[in-house]
Parts: C-alpha cells; structure tokens; sequence
C-alpha cells in the first residue's frame, strides 16, 4: 500500500484562529483510493523548518503533499524551499507571467510586480493549472516519489487535486477501497468496552478497529479495505456483525446515526408517542428529538419544569412527596414521567431530575447525581446515574441516559 504525508504550511495554521483543513479533506481522498496518510505536520513559514520537513517526508514516504505557501508575498516561501529541499532550481515561465498579467486585465487591473514571482516553478515540474486563483500548483516525480505542491484556499486546493493529483493517483495506486462502518455504543465504560470486544477485533489485521469516545457514546470504527467495494463492505460486516452479537443491545445503531434518530425511528415503527418532562436538561431531550425532521408523528410534548412548583404545577408531583424526598429522587423523577404522560396522553413518558452542578451537590447526592423517570401504561420505573464531567456533560450524558433508557424498554417490549 503506497503511504503519503501531508505538510499544510503557513504559520496562521499554529495559532488558534486558523484550522488545518486541507489535511482532513485530502486524507479523506486518499483513503478512498486506498492510500494511506501516516503523517501529517504543519509548519509556520520558516525557511529552514520546512525544508527539513520536505526532505524528510520526501525519504521516507511515497507521497508528499504540500499545501499552502504558494502566495506572492515575502512570506510565502514553499516554491523557493521545495525546490531546495529537492536540489532543484527554479526556473522562470514566461508563459505563466503571462497568464498572470492576462488574469489581472480581466479583473480591470495592472499585474502588482511581487506576482512575478509566481511565474517561477521547480525545474522539471509538471505544472497544475489554478482557474481558481493566481498560484499554480506542481507534481514533480523524483526517485520513485511524488512531492505535490498545492495552493492553500481550500476552494483552490480542492479542485486541482480532483482534476490533476486524482487521476494520476490512480494510475499508480493499486486498486485498492477502503471502507469505514461506525458502530455507535451507549451505557458502557471505553475500557469495560474494550475489555469485551478486543479478543475479537484483534484477530483481525484487515478491518482495522479503533474505538472513539464521544460527548454521549462511543464508535467504534471499522476500515476494510477490498479489492472491490463490496469485499471491502463485507469485511467490515464480518467483524460488525460478531461485535454487535457480543456486545448485544449497547449497540445502538450500526449505520452511524445518532441516539434520537434511533428512538424516533423505533417510535413510528412501534406506532407509539411519547413526552419528555425535563428538568436538569432544560430541554435538551426536547430540542434533540424535534431535530430529526418527521418527529411530530411521535414527540407529542414537553415540559421544562426546573423548580418545585412548576414540578406540582405543571405534572401533579404532590408536594409532599417532594419534601420527603427531595426533588432530585427517583420517586419525584417517577412521578414526573406519570403526571407528564396523563396529561400529554403519550404511550411514554420519560423524565429527568438531577444536579448538573457545580453547585448543589450534597454528600447523598453529589453532582452528577441523576433520575431519570420512565412511565407506560403498565409501568412506572427509574434509574439513578452517577455521571462524571461538568455542568454541559453532565446535561448532555443526562439526555443520553434517557432516551437510552426508552430504546432498551421498547426493545424490551418488542421482544415480549
Ligand atoms: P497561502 O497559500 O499560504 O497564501 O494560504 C492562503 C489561505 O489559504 C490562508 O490564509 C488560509 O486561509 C488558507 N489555508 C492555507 N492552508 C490551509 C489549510 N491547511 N487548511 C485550511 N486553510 C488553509
Ligand atoms: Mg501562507
């Protein structure tokens, strides 16, 4: 398998204000055609920095791919150093300087004299046309490696890569695909995870496994690669498919969708409705179930009731019930999902009740002390939580919980 490295260059991509982008894209196009990227630097616009990079990645990788550097201005220097860092000279195209000033005149100006530079490409180079902006890129080909020189905007990156690099990658890439297939777990540790999964995936060299940790949950990614996209796919169900037996209902969707997606589609499937009572949350269940598009034929109706009385208000928790037990308890988180239900007339309910902190822990009830409250017409049940993290985690694991919990009740009804 042929491996690149990726070098995106300009020193705005070292402070916090400016993401490298051109990496993630590009690494996604090369892996598509089966080549894969095992480095990737980013490098300010320092002379010597970088053509210490460029050698190094050009003796030991396949593939280099530069981007950024390419400009007109003092700063700009990834024309002059590649062809350093490959003992070659520079040399002057007066064609280019040409296609410049012409480029200029459309727009109704004179070429500004510091573009002359962008007339100069490394000897020997194969020059990659630019429709999007004034810097040509290059393709040199030297001791069975490929050094690729790209502009930075990703709006011309892009396209040169698609229209020149892709098809000349190709050709010489073997025909390999690479495939990836997410599987999304909830309600376990990344370790108790791991402890059950990995006698199985580390049989395999081909998928590959890594698990991921989320906000809420955890993926864990497969990536085949296949002679053809269907050998590929098949390799990745194989493994998903002994995974998924092993870890049984954690595996909440094998296809990557998100929590809410899974229990909106379980909800019409089932024909069933459903309310939310939230209160820790603060509508956060509410906001992520109305964000799949089709959910109004389920989600019925939700109630923000953050303090005691909205708690009696609005659902008919009695009030004594809430002094005895406090209102983070899981009778009041019950009793919340009963009183939502019969007044939304839901098939379920399902409450939350909790301290997100960082305040309002006690020594019975610490933060990240959470109920999370479920009714149905035969059953009023809750779960107590002890989630780690800080206010927003805590929130967000919260939401999870609960619409994780109604996924495995309804599985559990389905099943019955
Ligand atoms: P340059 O080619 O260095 O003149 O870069 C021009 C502009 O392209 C920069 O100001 C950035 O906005 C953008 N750019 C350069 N490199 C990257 C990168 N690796 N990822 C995303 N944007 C980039
Ligand atoms: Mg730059």
């Amino acid at each position: 398998m042929l491996c690149a490295e990726i070098v995106a260059i300009g020193s705005e991509l070292l402070t916090p204000d400016k993401t490298d982008t051109n990496s993630l894209w590009l690494t996604a196009a090369l892996n598509e055609i089966g080549i894969e990227v095992k480095l990737k630097t980013t490098v300010g616009d320092d002379e010597l920095r970088l053509e210490e990079t460029i050698r190094d990645a050009l003796s030991r990788s396949d593939i280099v791919i530069t981007t950024g550097g390419l400009g007109p201005t003092e700063d700009d220097i990834t024309r002059k150093v590649s062809a350093k860092a490959l003992d070659r000279e520079l040399v002057f195209k007066e064609e280019l300087l040409e296609e410049l000033r012409e480029r200029f005149r459309a727009y109704g100006y004179e070429m500004p004299e510091t573009n002359r530079s962008q007339a100069y490409v490394i000897s020997g180079a194969t020059i990659l046309p630019n429709p999007n902006g004034s810097a040509v890129g290059m393709l040199v080909e030297t001791d069975k490696k490929l050094l690729i020189v790209l502009p930075g905007p990703p709006r011309e990156m892009k396209p040169m890569f698609r229209d020149h690099i892709l098809p000349k990658l190709n050709e010489t890439a073997p025909e390999i695909y690479v495939k990836r297939k997410t599987l999304k777990v909830s309600g376990m540790g990344e370790s108790a995870l791991d402890e059950l999964i990995a006698p199985i995936y580390t049989a395999y060299k081909n998928p590959q496994t890594a698990t991921l940790f989320n906000k809420t949950a955890i993926d864990i990614q497969l990536t085949a690669q296949g002679k053809t996209e269907e050998d590929a796919d098949s390799l990745n169900q194989e493994l998903a498919q002994k995974i998924s037996e092993k870890l049984g209902v954690a595996v909440f969707s094998t296809i990557g969708e998100k929590m809410e997606e899974v229990v909106g589609k379980l909800l019409t499937q089932t024909g069933k409705t459903l309310s939310v009572a939230e209160s820790c949350t603060g509508g956060l269940i509410g906001e992520r179930l109305t964000n799949v598009s089709g959910s109004s034929k389920y989600f019925f109706e939700g109630a923000i009731t953050y303090s005691n009385e909205a708690k009696t208000r609005a659902l008919g928790v009695p009030k004594d019930l809430i002094d005895k037990h406090g209102a983070v308890s899981a009778e009041v988180a019950e009793s919340m999902a009963v009183g939502m239900r019969e007044r939304a007339k839901t098939d379920y309910a399902i409450s939350v009740t909790g301290v997100a902190g960082p305040t309002g822990g006690t020594e019975e009830k610490p933060v990240g002390t959470v109920f999370v409250g479920y009714a149905v017409n035969s059953e009023t049940r809750s779960l107590r939580l002890n989630l780690p993290g800080d206010r927003n985690l805590i929130r967000w694991r919260s939401s999870q919980a609960a619409l994780d919990y109604l996924r495995r009740k309804i599985l559990e009804a389905g099943d019955e």
